[in-house]
This record gives C-alpha cells, sequence and structure tokens, in this order.
C-alpha cells in the first residue's frame, strides 16, 4: 500500500468525561507532534469503553468530550485523521480474525486484563474486556501504521500486536506493516499524585490522584499542592527514593519545555512548597486555555461531528482496502458484486 509519509495510529477511550494529565503527557502530545511527520490516525475508542459498563447517553455525549479535547489539545483535522472506532465497522471485522489467530494462553498474559479483572472480580469481567488488546491489534493493523504513540502501559499491547503481524504474514503471506510503540521515555509513566507508585488512570486513580484536564482549574491547583512527596525536603530527580517529587518535576518540565535539571537548580535551596506553588499556577495556565478551546468545540456540535464524518470517510477507506486484503488472504470467498 503506497503512502508516502510513515503511518501512526493511536486511540484513546471515551470512558471518563475528561482526559487526565498522564493521558495528556504519555499519548496526546505525541499525537500532536506526528501529525507534522506522519499520516496521522487518531480515534476516540468507543468500542473499547464498552468492554466495563456504560451509561448509552454517557457514552455517547463522552465520545463528543473526547472528540472535543483532541481538538483543544492541537490535532488539526487538515493534518491528520480524526474519527469514532465504531464508525468504521472494519474494526470489528478484522478484530475477529485476529481473535481467531490469538493463543488463549497468550491472551491471558496480557497484565491490564489481569490488573483489572482481579479488581473487578470475574463474574463482572467480560470477554470483551479479555479481548480488547486483539481489537487493539485490528485498529493498529488496519492502517499499516508504522508507530503507535501510547504510553508505557500499552507496550504489551504493542508487542502482541507485532507478534500477530508478522504470525498473520508468515501463515498467509504479507498483508501487516509491523508496527513499533512510539513511547516517550520521560513522560510514558505518568504517577498517580496521591500514590506515586501506580500510574494515573481514568479507573484506578482516586480524585485526588488525578489531574482532570476538564477540572475547574482551582481544583486541579489544589491537587498539585497536595500532592504526596517524602519526608526529606531535597528538590531532586530521583525516582527510585523520590517518586513523587520526580513525578512533579516531570511535569513541570514537559509543561514549560524547561530541563530537569534547570528545575532542580531553580529549587536549590527551597523546600516542596515553594515548587508545588509554582507547579500549580503553571498548571492553571495550561488548563484554563484548554477547557474553552474544548468548551468551543462543544458548543458547535454540528462542526464538531463533521469533523468526525469526514475523518471516519478518509478512515474507511484504508480500513476496507486492508481488510479485503486480509479476508483474501486467510481465504474467505469474496461476495460477488
Ligand atoms: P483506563 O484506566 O480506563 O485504562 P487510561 O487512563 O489508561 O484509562 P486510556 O484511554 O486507556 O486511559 O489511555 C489512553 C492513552 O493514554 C494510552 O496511550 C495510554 O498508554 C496513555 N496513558 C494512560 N495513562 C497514562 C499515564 N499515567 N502516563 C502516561 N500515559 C498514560
Ligand atoms: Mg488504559
Amino acid at each position: 500500500m503506497a503512502h508516502d509519509r510513515p503511518r501512526a495510529l493511536s486511540g484513546i477511550q471515551p470512558t471518563a468525561g475528561s482526559f487526565h494529565l498522564g493521558n495528556y503527557l504519555g499519548a496526546i502530545r505525541q499525537y500532536v507532534a506526528l501529525q507534522e511527520t506522519h499520516d496521522a490516525f487518531y480515534m476516540v475508542v468507543d468500542l473499547h469503553a464498552i468492554t466495563v459498563p456504560q451509561d448509552p447517553r454517557e457514552l455517547r455525549a463522552n465520545t463528543r468530550v473526547a472528540a472535543a479535547q483532541l481538538l483543544a489539545a492541537g490535532l488539526d483535522p487538515d493534518r491528520c485523521t480524526l474519527f469514532v472506532q465504531s464508525h468504521v465497522p472494519e474494526h470489528a471485522q478484522l478484530g475477529w480474525v485476529m481473535n481467531c489467530l490469538t493463543g488463549f494462553g497468550e491472551a491471558s498474559r496480557m497484565t491490564q486484563f489481569k490488573d483489572k479483572s482481579a479488581k473487578q472480580g470475574a463474574d463482572r469481567t467480560t470477554v470483551g474486556l479479555f479481548t480488547y488488546p486483539v481489537l487493539q491489534v485490528a485498529d493498529i493493523l488496519l492502517y499499516q501504521a508504522d508507530q503507535v504513540p501510547v504510553g508505557e502501559d500499552q507496550r504489551q499491547h504493542i508487542e502482541l500486536t507485532r507478534d500477530l503481524a508478522e504470525r498473520f504474514n508468515s501463515r498467509y503471506g504479507h498483508a501487516f506493516t509491523v508496527p513499533s510503540a512510539h513511547i516517550v521515555k520521560e513522560t510514558g509513566k505518568i504517577y498517580d499524585l496521591q500514590d506515586p507508585s501506580i500510574k494515573m488512570s481514568k479507573s484506578a486513580s482516586t480524585p485526588k490522584g488525578i489531574i482532570s484536564l476538564l477540572d475547574e482549574p482551582k481544583v486541579s491547583a489544589k491537587k498539585i499542592k497536595s500532592a504526596v512527596t517524602d519526608l526529606d525536603t531535597v528538590i531532586r530527580f530521583d525516582e527510585e527514593n523520590k517518586p513523587g517529587v520526580s513525578n512533579l518535576l516531570t511535569i513541570y518540565a514537559t509543561l514549560t519545555g524547561t530541563s530537569i535539571a534547570d528545575l532542580e537548580r531553580k529549587y536549590e535551596g527551597k523546600g516542596y512548597g515553594a515548587l508545588k506553588t509554582d507547579l500549580a499556577e503553571v498548571m492553571v495556565d495550561w488548563v484554563t486555555p484548554f477547557r474553552s478551546r474544548t468548551q468551543e468545540y462543544l458548543d458547535d456540535p454540528e462542526t464538531l461531528d463533521n469533523i468526525l464524518a469526514k475523518g471516519a470517510e478518509k478512515a474507511r477507506t484504508v480500513a476496507a482496502e486492508t481488510l479485503a486484503l486480509a479476508y483474501d488472504k486467510v481465504g474467505l470467498l469474496p461476495a460477488k458484486h
């Protein structure tokens, strides 16, 4: 399949009313950067969201809120293809083929599934949650993606994608590009503000541990100020011994484009209070325009829906071509037109 630029693809779930700071620093910032150098496809993965119970009205609303936030963060529909996963039925279709290529034991080794299902209990865990990494494989392979910008927690799923692409290609003949994970080392894992041993997460963080980008700015400022640090007072980047402070330094450095070394110098001899107060201000300055840009898109749902419709149309042309190739390779009899 000929395309000039390398391809990038990623997806984000509309499982909460707001994205969090980990989503932005770990993933969305990279989406924005890659649209300059790649033929980039980004989607709101509503089919992944329903692996856990969702209120239908909320899911519909949150899907628009997710798209609006991606635009507010800097995605430009003229430079990338932005769409909603369920608008492109090929995802579910290739997902089935990939399910039939995945070993049960292989899928059982996915640590996210183990963590999430352990929390929910076996009776409340759906088969959809179990096979969601396989649907994600289909999401990526449909677009012949070279790079997949994600956070560190997705590394294992991208490895699975590579394994399945290679397995398909060697069993049936070449159909898929084997993708690589694009994970930025510094920001690939942003930690919970109250428990810096776990990642900030829509599903696992407590309200105080998570910066939701659409919260009132003063709420986010307060959460920064009450972030858990340690009993020492020295401001130094040391992930092992000072995970809380290191997390704050990463956030501060990334949002302001300063190096961690410069921040360490700036706060030499000062306490955690000074760092937190300044970072709270940086946070407020960042979320305030982000929230108003998101609201502008939400105030004009027709324009938003048109952007998503155009994106889905573009995505479908690529996805349909890959699906037809995969169906053919597997030996599914083509329907007569
Ligand atoms: P859930 O807890 O429901 O899985 P989530 O917070 O992980 O939600 P997703 O929509 O699953 O959010 O993830 C979207 C993107 O954000 C993915 O690329 C994921 O790797 C990235 N991401 C999520 N949390 C973090 C984090 N704490 N630090 C860096 N990247 C993250
Ligand atoms: Mg996740």
